[in-house]
């Protein structure tokens, strides 16, 4: 037998897994129950034109169809799949096919919860290890009922997930651009050292822990006070505008 006979095949079956890959339902469409949820409740798709809409409600019924969620001591009841997904969709729709799929499972605690990892009380946390997003309901549900205090915990641990789908080397790897990535990092950089300095700054104290967290906090200023954010800090609104795909500002 030649030896081009095993190469072929092996190639033969890795199109095919890509062919699949790409070529995959595109899932279950939202029921119209859970599309009332979401024009009564998701002030961001309140705001989207109708085409923009339509995008988000695929990101939405992706999310909520693909992730295993678990509830912490309480059922997760459809209305809070929902919104959580459409938090995940708010920074997902403008890019095509991406679901963070190294995040597989959705934990939702009641409330404020103790972190088995670092035993301290905590909103939400990301697990990139075992690709898990913790979120607690109650104060998921607190971010989005003080829309404009740029505190949500919900894109706060979206924000971390994306930042970390971005490093890890699987399908969804490099989505985003490594130049506007490189001078986002530059910018993030020269603020962190100014919190750090207890120089005058923008952002709450809290993003100047590190960049990740920097950037965490900025997508929380970037959907609650778009426009402040953009007077404040252009350079770096701007950055975030080209990472991200999207320009809160002129929706808002
Ligand atoms: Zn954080």
């Amino acid at each position: 037998m030649s030896i081009l006979v095993p190469i072929i095949l092996v190639l033969a079956v890795a199109y095919f897994i890509e062919f699949v890959r790409k070529h995959r339902s595109p899932g279950v469409q939202l029921s119209a129950a859970q599309r009332v949820i979401l024009s009564k409740y998701a002030i961001h798709y309140q705001r989207l034109p109708a085409a923009e809409q339509r995008r988000v409600e695929a990101v939405v019924s992706a999310f909520l169809h693909r992730k295993e969620w678990m509830g912490a001591g309480m059922p997760v009841a459809e209305e809070m799949k929902v919104m959580i997904a459409a938090c995940a969709a708010q920074l997902l729709f403008p890019f095509p096919d991406l679901e963070l799929v190294h995040f597989q499972r959705i934990i939702v605690y009641p409330d404020t919860y103790r972190s088995p990892r670092s035993g301290r009380m905590h909103q939400g946390e990301v697990r990139p290890q075992a690709g898990v997003i913790v979120i607690s309901w109650d104060d998921f549900v607190h971010g989005y009922a003080h829309s404009r205090d740029a505190h949500n915990v919900g894109l706060h641990e979206m924000a971390h997930a994306l930042w970390f789908e971005n490093l890890i080397r699987n399908d969804e790897h490099e989505f985003l651009e490594p130049r506007l990535l490189a001078q986002w990092k530059a910018l993030a950089t020269r603020e962190v050292a100014k919190i750090k300095a207890r120089e005058p700054h923008y952002f709450r104290d809290y993003a100047g822990t590190n960049q990740a967290e920097f950037f965490a906090v900025a997508v929380e200023y970037f959907f609650e006070q778009p426009r402040v954010f953009r007077e404040a800090l252009p350079e770096v609104y701007h950055a975030l505008v080209g990472l991200l795909r999207q320009d809160p500002a002129e929706v808002a």
